[in-house]
């Protein structure tokens, strides 16, 4: 297939190797058709990767099997996982009862848990790169490019350079589109030891589920690998301390029948889009482009996105109309990213069995901020038109088939479970 963008994109910089920047490089490397590209995979091995991140979204498995040509089997068996049907809900909404927001279709269709660190050494064997550890101090858009600046090098560049640095520093109105109706801010990691056996035949074939259990001060996350289970609270550090977080942690696990436990990271994080994801010249990607809090689990499946627009638009189009899809592309990033975000902040709106501070101030005070945040003269773009139109679909009577189809990030099906089983 010709790809008239590729003559132009010779040489391109990955800057990270958390699972944003590993999918990049192997993305580049798998998708490039020139074999003469050059490709530098640039990270500082001083500074950690985030590591969590063991839900996915179904696409990731095909995607991971692309990239690395391996069969299914093998790429979950090298990654630890389970096959990740959907997430179970325990004690959320007004109904008082627990329900599954399944992968469609139902039972059918199936996401990985992994884990984070797997998939990048996975990754790592699928990428052709000239690895560089070195600080960046600067990344900026230049004329025909990008331009790197390192600590201790000589500075290059390039045609293309995805930005996987992580988490911004912090959060500034005119860069980042805050996200405040998303209660949580701050995850307690713990490992235990596994509950779903490894099989030496083959991949475990057994259906899981992301478990995600209110608790007076947030929610606990329950992943399951063959190499331990992953528990996460997920909290707000202003409404709860961190003594009554890890007393309710251990309340949480010893009801649970778990005995021992490693004590693994405590992780403040922000909720946010990035405005500007991509330039034509520097796509943010992974969390320098947005978070939200894990409940649904849109970091990696975003960063799949990400990485699949900028490539296939820098590939399949000619150089001449960059100036004018470079912003089509970003406004599409943040409608998608931000739609993310209101899906997620939306499972707070009818808040749990709990009657609890937290609780109050996540249905009260911060799911009510969604309309002034999203506003689209603030974000340029329609997230909360679309999200509004899924919601006034939900109170039909009647729903044709195009209808049935539509998205709000994520399908309308995810919308219809997630309402019956809130009560709103
Ligand atoms: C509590 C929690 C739970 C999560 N659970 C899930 C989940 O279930 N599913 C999911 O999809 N996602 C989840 N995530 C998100 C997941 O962590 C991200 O998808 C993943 O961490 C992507 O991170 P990243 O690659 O963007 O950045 P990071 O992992 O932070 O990697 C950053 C990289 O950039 C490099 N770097 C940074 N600064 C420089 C510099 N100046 N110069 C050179 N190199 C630099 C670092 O060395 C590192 O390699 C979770 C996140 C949190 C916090």
């Amino acid at each position: 297939m010709i790809q008239p963008g590729a003559s132009s994109l010779r040489k391109i910089a990955v800057v990270g190797q958390g699972t944003a920047g590993s999918l990049a490089a192997a993305g580049v490397s798998r998708l490039h058709p020139h074999g003469d590209h050059e490709l530098h995979h640039i990270y500082d091995s001083r500074i950690p990767v985030v590591g969590v991140g063991e839900g996915s979204w179904p696409s990731l498995v095909q995607h991971l099997q692309q990239l690395t040509d391996l069969p299914h089997e093998t790429v979950q068996r090298r990654l630890m996982g389970t096959r990740k049907y959907g997430v179970a809900f325990e004690g959320w909404g007004r109904r008082n009862r627990d329900f599954t927001h399944y992968f469609m279709p139902q039972r059918v269709s199936y996401a990985y848990h992994l884990s984070a660190d797997l998939m990048a050494d996975l990754l790592r064997e699928s990428t052709r790169a000239r690895h560089i550890d070195a600080k960046v101090l600067d990344i900026a858009k230049v004329e025909g490019g990008a331009q790197v600046e390192f600590e201790g090098l000589a500075s290059e560049r390039y045609d293309l350079v995805f930005d996987a640095r992580g988490f911004p520093g912090e959060l500034d109105p005119d860069r980042h589109i805050g996200i405040p109706f998303i209660p949580t801010d701050t995850a307690v990691i713990r490992r235990c030891p596994a509950i779903v056996e490894e099989d030496r035949e083959g991949p475990v074939l057994q259906p899981t589920y992301t478990r995600a259990v209110a608790r007076p001060h947030g929610w606990i996350f329950v992943i399951p690998l063959t190499v331990h289970t992953s528990y996460g609270y997920i909290f707000n550090r202003e409404v709860s301390g961190l003594p009554d977080i890890e007393a309710d942690f251990d309340a949480f696990l010893e009801a649970d029948g778990v005995s021992e436990f490693e004590q693994r990271a405590v992780i403040p994080f922000p909720n946010f889009v990035h405005r500007r994801i991509y330039d034509g010249a520097v796509a943010r990607i992974g969390n320098a482009a947005a978070f939200m809090e894990p409940l649904e689990a849109t970091a990696i499946v975003s960063a799949q996105l990400q990485i699949g627009m900028v490539l296939q638009t820098r590939l399949n189009r000619p150089m001449e109309h960059l100036e004018r899809d470079a912003p089509a592309v970003n406004r599409f990033l943040i409608d998608n990213m931000l739609c993310y975000g209101l899906f997620v902040g939306w499972h707070y709106s009818c808040g749990s069995r709990y009657d609890s501070e937290f609780w109050r101030y996540a249905r009260d005070c911060a799911w009510p901020r969604h309309r002034e945040a999203a506003d689209p003269g603030a974000v340029d773009c329609a997230a909360l038109r679309k999200f509004d139109e899924m919601i006034e679909l939900l109170n039909r009577s009647a729903i044709d088939k195009a209808d049935r189809e539509r998205m709000c990030g994520v399908p309308f099906t995810s919308y219809v479970q997630m309402s019956r089983g809130l009560g709103c």
